[in-house]
């Protein structure tokens, strides 16, 4: 029997059992993930950003595990030499009515403790970013790239060096819960039994948590976001990342120019509810998933909310041209023909029964089991502190 049971095996699974077993060593963890090899959802798809923790709200577990997350990425990254690097970047207002807004974001930075933030006039825009326009922006100069794949990848080695077991091809469907263990039955066969769960199942984190008995809400609704790429003979277009005023009804970030770090430039991602969790392209469909969301009646108040809104993030995602737009606001002369159809990713963003979207990063569960129930973006920037905060309270919990 094992100590522990880890189910998932994106960057926050991984980065949980390496923590747990770091500061225990002869405890006995095993990792659950269904796929083939870690990182393979979020993980995988997403900016490869490492935030540093202008957007959230003082107080928030976002701005406290983001900006410490950030810290521990980049000296974990240069401790095992994994490229990462500071692109900086530009929040920029392109409207008088973003403006105090973007003055928001200052001060909501400053009180996070973010350093290396200036806020530029429009002149100023262009010497850090000559083909950006904008009426005012804000500058980061600390916001950095890296390929957050490779980073789970690391931490995956580090924790089978450390004696942990990493077993994919595991996919937990059924849960039962005995007087003193969890056995998890999973979809080869294998039975797989610990004394305590921690799950970080990313678009499934409401599924494995209603397993467990623990409360169905907050649900997971899948965002889908499609990247565009640009062609390598423009990339010369933007130096680093340039990212709008934020829509402040949504916890997304808006549009994006993001540099990668393997030389890539990448566009969005956009915000379009999918129709499967696990669908990268727009004509994928899982039909549970589907069904789920339409009869969801936090879906339905969502849809009565900001029908507008979605319909037209569905239009810039089928109509190229109204994609590319958007973005020309900020760097006019990107044009249609410099940009090539690209990768997506799926958001695993928790919404309540009243439509609302869940803003900060939530956890629940039980003396004997802890669930990750909402970590999108910047989950993969706080991943070692949330890993953390995890540790915490699973002792705090699980010792009660
Ligand atoms: C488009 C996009 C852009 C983003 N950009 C950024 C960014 O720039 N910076 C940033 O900090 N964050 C970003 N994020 C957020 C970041 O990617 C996530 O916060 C982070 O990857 C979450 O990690 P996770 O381990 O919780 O989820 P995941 O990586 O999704 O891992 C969950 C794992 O659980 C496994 N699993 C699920 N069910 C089961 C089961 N029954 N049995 C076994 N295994 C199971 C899945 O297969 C999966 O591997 C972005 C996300 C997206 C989608």
């Amino acid at each position: 029997m094992y100590d522990v049971a880890v189910i998932g095996g994106g960057i926050l699974g991984v980065a949980t059992a390496r923590e747990l077993i770091q500061r225990q060593p002869r405890l006995r963890v095993v990792l659950l993930e269904k796929e083939r090899d870690v990182a393979v959802h979020q993980s995988g798809h997403n900016s490869g950003v490492i935030h540093s923790g202008i957007y959230y709200a003082a107080g928030s577990l976002k701005a406290r595990l983001c900006t410490q997350g950030a810290r521990a990425m980049r000296n974990y990254c240069e401790s095992k030499a994994i490229a990462c690097r500071d692109a900086g970047k530009l929040i920029v207002a392109v409207r008088n009515e973003e403006l105090p807004a973007l003055d928001e974001l200052h001060r909501r930075g400053i009180a996070n403790g973010v350093e290396g933030l200036r806020m530029l006039e429009a002149g100023e825009i262009r010497e850090i970013e000559p083909h950006c326009r904008g009426i005012r922006a804000l500058h980061s100069l600390r916001t950095g790239i890296v390929d957050y794949a490779a980073v789970t990848r690391s931490l995956a080695d580090d924790v089978r060096a450390a004696g942990g077991e990493i077993c994919t091809g595991h996919a937990v469907m059924r849960v039962r819960t005995g007087a003193r263990e969890i056995a998890l039955r999973c979809a080869n066969g294998a039975e797989v039994v610990a004394r305590r769960v921690i799950a970080c199942a990313g678009l499934h984190a409401d599924r494995i948590a209603r397993l467990t008995g623990d409360d169905p809400e907050p649900r997971i609704v899948p965002f889908r976001g499609d990247y565009l790429l640009v062609k390598p003979e423009r990339r010369q277009l933007v130096r680093g990342c340039i990212y709008p005023v934020p829509d402040a009804r949504f916890p997304f970030l808006g549009v994006h120019f993001t540099p990668r770090i393997d030389g890539a430039f990448w566009l969005g991602p956009n915000a379009v509810l999918a129709f499967a969790r696990e669908g990268y392209r727009l004509t994928t469909i899982a039909p549970r998933d589907l069904l789920e969301t339409l009869t969801y009646r936090g879906c339905h108040r969502l849809a009565a909310r900001h029908l507008r809104t979605g319909i037209g993030e569905l239009y810039r995602d089928v109509v190229r041209r109204a994609y590319v737009a958007a973005l020309q606001r900020y760097v006019p002369e990107l044009t249609l023909e410099d940009t090539l159809p690209g990768p997506s990713g799926v958001r695993a963003q928790a919404m309540r029964p009243d439509g609302s979207l869940v803003d900060d990063f939530v956890f629940s569960g039980s003396d004997r089991t802890l669930h990750v129930r909402n970590a999108p973006s910047p989950g993969a920037t706080s991943s070692l502190a949330i890993a953390r905060y995890i540790a915490d309270e699973a002792h705090r919990r699980f010792t009660r």
